[in-house]
């Protein structure tokens, strides 16, 4: 090998890094979300009981992950956002927090409904019957360790479902910032 062909093997081996760094090690099978389910705020009237309550739908069609910020401080804990949804100042009349899974900011990943719940988490057509619908708590762009959260979910949530999920933002087919303006540039660290 040339001197100048050498350079060049060492200069890729420093610098191809950098361009192309290696996926991070998939999370350990054991990892688990915090299951919430039940123990949040629901809107006044009760869960099964609420004038329009979250349908059950057909987990057949559920193969998507879609990706949410709450366009607030990365601090809200998953009991203020459920509280907030279901008050009187919330965009919807949701009977309960309108994500599967929040993830917060120190981040702990809450389960907060089972995925055969339809829930109302996006209104772009067939959004509700596919998706499991993943928040973040912010309103630009998470933490890395939200990162890690949501890379863990995604995890789960394909191993429960038994199949790779389909992984795409609330603004990917609706007039939308949400999940904040960076998505396109940490989307892929999330598998
Ligand atoms: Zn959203």
């Amino acid at each position: 090998m040339t001197q100048r062909a050498a350079a060049v093997v060492a200069w890729r081996a420093t610098h191809q890094k950098q361009i192309a760094p290696p996926p991070p090690p998939p999370p350990p099978p054991t990892w688990e979300p915090v299951n919430m389910i039940g123990q949040l705020p629901t809107r006044p009237g009760g869960w099964e009981t609420a004038s329009y309550p979250y349908r059950s739908r057909d987990i057949n069609r559920v193969r998507r992950f879609r990706v949410h910020y709450t366009a607030g401080p990365t601090s809200a804990s998953v009991h203020s956002i459920a509280s907030y949804q279901v008050g009187p100042t919330a965009q919807a009349d949701f009977p309960a927090i309108a994500y599967h899974l929040l993830v917060e900011g120190n981040g702990r990943v809450n389960w907060c409904h089972d995925f055969d719940k339809r829930v109302w988490g996006s209104a772009a057509p067939g959004a509700n019957e596919m998706d499991i619908h993943c928040c973040y708590t912010g309103d630009y762009e998470p933490t890395p360790i939200q990162i890690e959260g949501m890379r863990n979910a995604l995890a789960w949530a394909e191993r429960r479902r038994g199949f790779t999920l389909e992984l795409l933002a609330h603004r990917t087919d609706y007039a939308t910032n949400c999940p904040g303006p960076t998505w396109e540039q940490w989307r892929d660290q999330l598998r």
